[in-house]
């Protein structure tokens, strides 16, 4: 459905930006995924959520941490890229500017979810019993979304939008947020990124890749690799991305046993992966 409504909104000849937001606020809607409804929980039990959107065309970007009664995320990091001067919002200030928008706001309650919850109360049992083999446990941080697109006109976009990490801190903000470490769009690439955040904030992830892109010339599969599949890791880090070239060639690196990814071509088929050795994208491809 994501897929099939980002492409509508390619199909119609608007943007790369209308194609994200829309594919990203049917994946926050979602129960199943880790943003919006379905979002982790915070170690003192509450749903914070950060999200953030860049147009490679104007290398305009808005951005909102932390908030934890807005509704779709997507749409108040979108506000704040195209109705606010600033690109980044936090908190309260965030949820008043979304309600001046006119951006839809819930009772916290909305993003519960039972399996979210026993995940967290999991976790927690195995940190009292000192059962955690270590601290890359997948089960933190599966299901943030994120959508990246290349529209009629030539431009590129790239979105993201989480809960975070189960068990974080109250106030903790991850990468996705984070234009230059979750999210990033120029005129050649768009990168959405999903992982244990801290360490693509550390390595600028989204934007190393695009750089690689830019001044190595190399292609989003290989620049991809290379930071997330070699320097997130050689940090302690783990995780994937998304990431698509202005010629719609893409990329989905990962290291973690799979990541669910799909595309859809300008043929209109939408494909879905989730292990490496599912069927690989088209090299035409243009909206995952
Ligand atoms: N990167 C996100 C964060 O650290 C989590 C995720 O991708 O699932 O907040």
């Amino acid at each position: 459905l994501a897929l099939r409504r980002g492409y509508t909104e390619l199909k119609a000849g608007k943007s790369a930006v209308d194609a994200v937001t829309a594919a990203i606020t049917v994946l926050e809607d979602d129960p199943h995924f880790n943003a919006g409804r379905g979002a982790v929980f915070t170690h003192d039990g509450r749903n914070e959520l950060d999200t953030s959107i860049m147009d490679g065309r104007t290398r305009k970007a808005g951005a909102a941490a932390g908030v934890h009664r807005v509704k779709n995320p997507i749409l108040l990091a979108r506000a704040i890229m195209e109705r606010s001067e600033h690109v980044m919002m936090v908190g309260d200030g965030a949820e008043v500017f979304a309600a001046e928008q006119g951006i839809e706001l819930v009772d916290p309650s909305w993003f519960r979810t039972e399996k979210r919850w026993q995940q967290l109360q999991r976790r927690l049992i195995e940190k009292r019993q000192g059962a955690l083999d270590n601290d890359r446990s997948g089960r933190r941080y599966t299901g943030t979304v994120g959508a990246v697109a290349l529209d009629n006109h030539g431009g590129l976009a790239a979105g993201t939008s989480t809960g975070g990490m189960t068990d974080k801190r109250y106030g903790r903000v991850g990468d996705s947020p984070i234009i230059g470490a979750g999210t990033w769009a120029d005129d050649r690439c768009a990168f959405s990124g999903t992982g244990w955040g801290e360490f693509y904030i550390r390595t600028a992830a989204a934007h190393e890749v695009c750089a690689r892109m830019r001044y190595l010339n190399e292609g989003p599969a290989e620049a991809g690799h290379a930071v997330i599949n070699v320097d997130v890791p050689a940090l302690g880090g783990d995780g994937g991305a998304i990431v698509m070239g202005a010629d719609g060639r893409i990329g989905f690196p990962f290291n973690t046993e799979g990541m669910f990814r799909g595309w859809i071509g300008e043929d209109g088929v939408p494909h879905i992966a989730i292990y490496a050795e599912d069927p690989l994208p088209l090299p035409s491809a243009s909206a995952p």
